[in-house]
């Protein structure tokens, strides 16, 4: 395994830039070396044992999953690349890789018929928001969320520019920050890729926490990668909130610090999700659940630490990520630099979990996790108030959570009772400025919160 220090700024931005364009990538143009472990195409895989009877075999075995090249698409290329798929009867599952959340978003909108896909990787809230049409011109296109991807493995990358200045997971000299008008002649400017979803809601809390309003007091916008790693590098970008494994690669590039892991804010905290579009599985709702159990046997395989390493060498490929496999080891071992004076971290469990973690399942899409990302999406007024009131929110939630379709192919796969959660509801969560979130009331956690627009 290639030592993290080989890979130059050079090389790092030609992986950035084909990290945001991987169609222009696939063409060749970036130059981009040819990695390592290159897979060919993408077959199926032909099972290793079929495990589908009469009554659950089916009705169609052919889908299009469309994924995000970061670590949380990983549980749906292993279940295709591994052949948990077709072990289910999926034996025709296309994994596409998606340009970014807005072709992803459009993709959806179209469906595979036309050219796009029939579900895949999310943030959230993006089910809900395309459902009621928020993010997509007023197109009501309803989906449902099926399964959690992944806990942990994003946070809060800070530009080199701003090191030594208390930046951490509780920012010592907010107004640092805040006075960037001053001394800067320029707002403080951070990134995420798409807005109003996962990146944008962990930045906007770790900033809250700290008494520095998001609207106000910085520039937040959504920026391509690529972009946002070039403007930390030349000094004009302050803040990138991403996922693996471009924190670790800020760190190891020297072009920044980490402020704090994700998991450093909210512990085990819901990420991204496997969700579809509705009609698809309303009409195949046997093969839905195929789906499902292939993606929870992933999931299983891929928390397996004996399996890390073949997770890296498929994941890294040209196919896939395009990235050196040392890009992608340490974060999947649980190591991160976090750089500027703070402690490196070394443990398991705060890197990426697929089925469990220290609080119970990762894969199952719990109510309250969904309550609690459309809380948010009050807080901050995003798609002008049209988030209303919680009764609008609970019953967006009723609509396009499946959890039933989870418990059942859980049951059908075999899954101990015991790795079966009986509520909905993961209970009270309790963020690391000690602020609780409490599903059954979430209006005090809303009245609580200092910082809002709501
Ligand atoms: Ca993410």
């Amino acid at each position: 395994m290639t030592d993290f220090s080989q890979f130059t700024r050079r090389r790092f931005i030609a992986t950035a830039g084909a990290t945001a364009a991987t169609s222009i990538l696939l063409k060749g143009c970036l130059g981009n070396p040819p990695s390592d472990s290159a897979t060919a195409t993408q077959p199926s895989p032909a099972a290793s044992s079929v495990n589908v009877n009469s009554n659950e075999a089916p009705e169609i075995t052919t889908v299009k999953l469309g994924y995000i090249p970061i670590v949380e698409a990983a549980p749906i290329i292993v279940a295709q690349q591994k052949g948990f798929f077709a072990k289910y009867g999926m034996t025709g599952v296309e994994v596409s890789k998606q340009s970014n959340w807005a072709s992803a978003r459009d993709n959806i909108v179209n469906g595979s018929a036309a050219g796009g896909i029939d579900g895949g990787q999310w943030q959230m809230p993006m089910p809900h928001l395309i459902t009621e049409g928020l993010i997509t011109n007023g197109r009501k296109t309803p989906m449902y969320v099926l399964a959690q991807l992944v806990t942990n493995g994003n946070g809060i990358a800070i530009s080199g520019k701003n090191v030594g200045k208390g930046i951490g997971l509780k920012i010592s000299d907010p107004d640092y920050i805040k006075g960037f008008q001053k001394t800067e002649g320029r707002k403080f400017k951070a990134a995420y890729t798409f807005p109003n979803a996962n990146q944008d809601f962990w930045i906007r809390y770790w900033l809250a926490a700290s008494g520095i309003d998001p609207d106000n007091d910085i520039d937040l916008l959504a920026v391509p990668p690529a972009e946002t790693v070039q403007g930390m590098k030349t000094g004009t970008m302050d803040a990138f909130s991403t996922g693996d494994p471009w924190p670790y690669r800020i760190v190891a590039d020297d072009i920044g610090f980490m402020a704090a892991l994700t998991e450093q804010i909210w512990q085990f905290h819901p990420e991204e999700y496997l969700a579809m579009r509705a009609d698809w599985v309303d009409k195949y709702p046997k093969a839905t659940k195929a789906i499902l159990k292939g993606i929870m046997e992933a999931q299983q395989w891929c928390d397996d630490p004996a399996n890390r390493k073949e997770l890296v060498t498929m994941l890294s490929g040209r196919n896939f990520f395009n990235l050196p496999e040392a890009v992608l080891t340490p974060p999947f071992e649980g190591r991160y630099k976090l750089g500027d004076g703070k402690p490196d971290i070394d443990n398991f469990k705060s890197g990426p979990l697929y089925w469990k973690d220290g609080v119970g399942s990762v894969s199952y899409p719990y109510k309250s996790h969904d309550l609690w990302f459309l809380t948010e999406t009050m807080r901050w007024n995003f798609h002008n108030g049209a988030i209303k009131d919680f009764d609008m929110a609970k019953k967006l939630i009723d609509q396009v959570n499946r959890e039933d379709l989870w418990k059942e192919a859980a049951k059908d796969a075999g899954i101990a009772a015991a790795d079966i959660p009986t509520s909905t509801s993961r209970g009270v969560e309790t963020f690391f400025d000690k602020v609780k979130f409490d599903p059954e009331n979430p209006e005090a956690y809303l009245a609580s919160l200092k910082i809002k627009k709501a």
